[in-house]
């Protein structure tokens, strides 16, 4: 696509390069039309957030809401992430990296074959289909990232990070990236081996993000959709992932451990973490202590979370599997599944109310 180079390197030219040379960052390793390209993928992702599943939020909401207060920290977060923080990082850190195990500038046909881990290593007849290769790739992409979610949720080091994601009691289509910088960063060295491993060049990389992330995106979107029967098994669809994001329960303390999926819904299906045919219900954390997360901004919201989390990865309890909430000096205290401590559930009830108003 012609128009498209050429709109990348106008933005290479023009922005991206002063600014890297503003920044003393125009001597490392990278192409500034590497940055250049992951804006404008950027710019076009934000576009289908506010241009489709932002009207479709009024059109068919989940739950309704009186004003949208909360929402607005996830958009600043999601614009400053897109715009800002995942292009440089890629720049700056997975492309290095990349480069480092040889898979930068070559095709499929030579990295990915090249190594030993490498799909096409191993079935070279899909280095001769591009689509199927692709979608080899994405199942095992998120497959990964099904158990490391699972882990997200179990760690509670990890949990203290992965909560501010879950604090948010209006989750819309700007939810997606709300997130600890810090998890974010583990995440996409996971991630970012995985996918170099497997042989996946940064530059399908791209456009394999940018689709994953739409998904994503749409399945926090407060939306009342379903794909239906047969698709939502297949597919993560918003009714899916906002039981995921579901407040506990005191009644039925377990049934938020669910629907961990990220594209797929069916590694769910196929280790038996699958919730549906629940009716839409409150999201957010019954742990006061991670549900203060929503009186904070941008800072503050990522101050909390490293406070949790500093709380949580220097004690033993920390590393020990298990629910958790966080007591005094943000020590973890793994959860009794009997009755509730009085403050989640009058957390929970106080939701049940805002949602109903
Ligand atoms: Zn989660
Ligand atoms: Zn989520």
């Amino acid at each position: 696509m012609q128009w498209w180079s050429d709109l990348v390197d106008l933005l290479s030219r023009h922005a991206v390069l002063p600014l890297l040379v503003w920044l003393h960052l125009d001597k490392l390793a990278g192409d500034p039309r590497e940055i250049a390209e992951s804006v404008m993928i950027a710019m076009l992702q934000i576009a289908i957030i506010a241009g489709i599943f932002r009207p479709l939020e009024s059109l068919v909401p989940a739950e309704r809401w009186s004003d949208r207060r909360l929402t607005r920290v996830d958009m600043q977060y999601t614009l400053m992430m897109l715009l800002g923080i995942f292009p440089l990082f890629s720049y700056l850190v997975l492309t290095p990296i990349s480069h480092y195990f040889g898979g930068a500038d070559t095709g499929p046909d030579d990295s990915a074959s090249q190594s030993p881990l490498g799909i096409v290593h191993w079935f070279p007849v899909l280095g001769h289909h591009p689509l199927a290769l692709f979608l080899v790739y994405y199942v095992i992409y998120d497959l990964v990232y099904y158990w490391m979610h699972r882990v997200q949720h179990a760690l509670p080091w990890w949990w203290a990070l992965h909560s501010m994601h879950h604090s948010q009691r209006q989750m819309s289509c700007w939810t997606n990236d709300r997130g600890s910088l810090v998890d974010g960063f583990i995440q996409s060295m996971v991630l970012a081996v995985v996918g170099l491993a497997i042989g996946v060049a940064p530059t399908e990389f791209a456009w394999l993000m940018l689709l994953g992330e739409l998904v994503q995106n749409f399945s926090h979107a407060n939306v009342r959709i379903g794909f239906g029967r047969l698709f939502g098994r297949l597919f993560v669809d918003p009714k899916f992932h906002r039981l995921h994001h579901m407040v506990v329960d005191p009644a039925r303390p377990g049934l938020h451990n669910c629907n961990f999926g990220q594209v797929f819904s069916i590694w769910d299906v196929v280790f038996g973490t699958a919730l549906y045919g629940e009716p839409v219900r409150p999201t957010g954390v019954g742990d006061p202590v991670v549900d203060a997360d929503n009186r904070h901004g941008l800072v503050g919201l990522h101050w909390a979370a490293f406070r949790r989390f500093w709380g949580a990865v220097r004690r033993p309890a920390g590393w020990k599997f298990g629910e958790v909430s966080f007591g005094e000096g943000y020590r973890p205290v793994p959860v009794e599944h009997g009755p509730p401590p009085p403050a989640a559930a009058a957390t929970a009830a106080r939701q049940e109310a805002a949602t109903a108003e």
